[in-house]
């Protein structure tokens, strides 16, 4: 552990450098003055060598010549002083070694001594020198011996490096004291360097520690000296300065800060309390979308009485089976059924039965069809069906059994059981030839109305109708009547709702209720004695209905006064043909009698209103109201006068005739009452008829 610690400490990695630098840099110095001093002892030791050998060989020429061998031998021991000199030896031309020499005295030499005395004493010189060179570190030079150019010998010397050797063992020893100096040394300088750097910032990391455990910001470390150890100690403090100042702030906030928290904690609970609440809500409120946009697709393509599928999903569909048919060549018949006379089912039984009546006739159909069929209601009491790959043969047997289903079926309710029959319509895509998807329903629709013309409760197929140019003119024929028909069916209803207005006001006043009746009664009769035609009789008879409508805007107290009315007063009655025009004059189903209305108290001699018109420019009908108006009127008028009696009525009108009356209108008149016999008097009228004539003849 404790190892542990000092190998992290700065201490071991400085006395690690330390060590590492001093081997490495003893070492080097070592390689360096060895490989140096080596070189230059070997090169002292060899020139030696060689002055020997020179100084042998100058001297020796002539001992060798001369063969005297003794002599050679004390020139050779000559150089035995030397310590260096191992041997010596000469060698004549013949290699014969003529004279050696060993330094065996040399007590300089241990190592060279040993080996001598370990050679046996009658050993070869050869021998001896061999085993020298074997064992010991040994420099030989060689030197020839020569007299004018022509050698007679060699000399041999063999310098022993004992010396050098020692030497460099000395130097050694001498770089590794240096190095152990030098190691030392840096230890010395790091134990001192640990009071001036380690120890400081140990302490200071022991106060950090010390601080940060106590939480005790106020402690502060000692600066005492002014290098970067006291520059670090002086940041220190400074740092815990700026803590302690941090610190008590935030003490300051603190409990402000807490309350805040708790507070902004509880709103939160209560966002996330309500978004949760909201979340689910969300999701009821999703599902219950999803629930609903189902509901609304089923019913965008349901037909809400029969449940089927209605006519814009059946267009969509026969786009689709069109297109699907043409791509994969197959066969597809479209049925149009409709119901006959239906609409006198609906005339006598009501419109409820009448809807039964078609909920049972889809019922009928779906039990007719496939499920891959597409059975829609076209539309009223229309039905369509799809007939996925069928050809006419396979169409023909189901719209027989749809035919002979429904005709056997008893359509009941309550009291009511009714037979009905439908007529059928067939067309089919590939046995038609047909190319364009509109002509598909066309030529079924067209089909189905000459099953209609063919006397209805029959089927047939577009294939077999012989002139279609026929049939679709009596088929517009037959809508164009429909429709007058419709029209004709709201024109009266339109005309009863305004007399159930009109009821209303006249139940305040009965005599309005007998007046309008009666109008009406004389009109009819004047328009018969005059032929008119019976659509314009029947426009003049609506008009005398409403001709009086106007009066329903006017006072109770004018419209009521017992006495004489007042200028002001009557031209407020005067005002309602007008109002009686704008009442009505924004509907289109009383168009024709909108005029009549508008002009009934018009004059024949202009003397009229509201507008004054004159003869024959004021329209017909008015011309007669007025004349059934007027008469009414006296008629009435009578029942509280005694004094006007039938006679003077008839003469007023024949009075005037050509000033109010249209001459013509009142002959007309007076000779259907008489012809009628409406008119109880014994007066002779004739008189009067051709004073008429001649009067309505003067104006024409
Ligand atoms: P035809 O044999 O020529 O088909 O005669 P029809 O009377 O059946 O034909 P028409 O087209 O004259 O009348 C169809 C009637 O169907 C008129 C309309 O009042 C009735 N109708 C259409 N839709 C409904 C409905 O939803 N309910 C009821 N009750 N009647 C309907
Ligand atoms: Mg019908
Ligand atoms: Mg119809």
């Amino acid at each position: 552990m404790l190892i542990k610690k000092f190998q992290e400490s700065l201490q071991f990695k400085f006395v690690s450098l330390a060590l590492a630098i001093t081997v490495f840099g003893g070492i080097i110095a070592s390689l360096v003055l060895v490989s140096g001093d080596i070189k230059l002892l070997r090169k002292t030791l060899l020139t030696k060598g060689y002055s020997f050998a020179n100084y042998i060989a100058e001297i020796g020429q002539d001992s060798l010549i001369s063969r005297d061998y003794l002599r050679l031998d004390d020139i050779v021991s000559a150089i035995n002083h030397d310590p260096e000199v191992a041997y010596a030896f000469i060698k004549d031309n013949n290699g014969r070694i003529v004279t050696s020499f060993f330094a065996s005295l040399n007590m300089n030499m241990p190592e060279l001594k040993k080996i001598l005395s370990g050679m046996p004493a009658d050993a070869d010189v050869e021998d001896t020198i061999k085993s020298i060179k074997n064992k010991a570190v040994i420099s030989e030079i060689s030197f020839p011996i020569a007299i004018e150019n022509e050698t007679v010998g060699k000399i041999f010397i063999g310098m022993s490096e004992y010396d050098i050797r020692q030497q460099i063992k000395k130097l050694i020893a001498y770089i590794t004291m240096v190095s152990i100096f030098i190691f030392i040394f840096i230890l010395f300088l790091l134990i001192i360097s640990q009071g001036i750097l380690t120890k400081p910032v140990k302490d200071l990391a022991v106060l950090m520690t010390d601080i940060s455990v106590k939480k005790d910001y106020s402690i502060r470390a000692a600066v005492r000296r002014k290098d970067e150890i006291g520059l670090l100690s002086s940041c220190f403090n400074y740092m815990l300065e700026q803590i302690q100042k941090r610190d008590a702030e935030l003490e300051s906030h603190g409990l402000d800060l807490e309350d805040k928290v708790a507070k902004r904690t509880e709103e939160l609970l209560s966002v996330n309390e309500r978004l949760q609440n909201e979340l689910s809500e969300r999701k009821i409120i999703e599902g219950k979308m999803r629930n609903l946009m189902e509901e609304l697709k089923e019913v965008s393509i349901r037909d809400s009485l029969t449940k089927l599928y209605n006519h814009g999903y059946f267009r969509d569909a026969l786009d689709n089976e069109f297109s699907r048919a043409k791509r994969y060549g197959h066969n597809v018949t479209c049925l149009m059924l409709d119901i006959d006379y239906f609409k006198k089912i609906n005339d006598t039984y009501g419109h409820l039965f009448g809807d039964k009546v078609l909920i049972e006739v889809a019922n009928c159909l779906k039990k007719c069809v496939r499920e891959s069929d597409i059975l829609a209601r076209y539309g009223g009491e229309e039905f369509s069906i799809l007939l996925i790959e069928s050809d006419y043969e396979k169409a023909l047997m189901v719209s027989e059994k749809i035919r002979s289903y429904i005709e056997s079926y008893n359509f009941k309710d309550a009291d009511i059981s009714v037979k009905l029959t439908v007529s059928i319509g067939l067309s089919s895509l590939l046995e038609d030839a047909i190319l364009d998807k509109e002509k598909f329903l066309g030529f079924s629709d067209l089909a189905l109305y000459a099953a209609k013309i063919n006397g209805r409760n029959n089927i047939v197929m577009h294939k077999d109708i012989k002139d279609a140019a026929v049939i679709e003119d009596m088929k517009i024929k037959n809508i164009e009547d429909k429709i007058f028909e419709v029209e004709e069916v709201s024109r009266q209803s339109y005309l009863e709702s305004i007399r159930m207005l009109i009821t209303t006001y006249e139940k305040k006043d009965p005599y309005m209720r007998e007046h309008s009746l009666n109008v009406f009664r004389y009109v009819f009769m004047i328009t018969e004695e005059l032929k008119l035609p019976a659509s314009e009789a029947a426009v003049i008879g609506n008009a005398a209905i409403l001709h009086d409508l106007g009066k329903i805007a006017i006072p109770d107290d004018i419209m009521f006064k017992k006495g004489e009315l007042s200028e002001e007063e009557y031209s407020k009655i005067k005002e309602h043909p007008v109002i009686a025009f704008n009442i009505l004059r924004k509907s289109t189903y009383v168009r024709r009698e909108l005029d009549i209305i508008l002009h009934h108290h018009e004059w024949f001699d202009g003397k009229g209103y509201p507008i004054g018109l004159k003869g024959r420019l004021i329209p017909l009908g008015a011309r007669i109201i007025a004349v059934a108006d007027s008469y009414d009127a006296m008629k009435s008028f009578r029942t509280y006068r005694n004094n006007v009696t039938p006679d003077t009525i008839i003469d007023t009108l024949v009075e005037k005739a050509g000033t109010q009356f249209d001459p013509e209108v009142v002959y007309a008149f007076i000779n259907s009452l008489d012809k009628n016999g409406l008119w109880p008097s014994t007066m002779d009228i004739n008189q009067r008829l051709i004073k008429l004539k001649r009067l309505a003849k003067s104006y024409k």
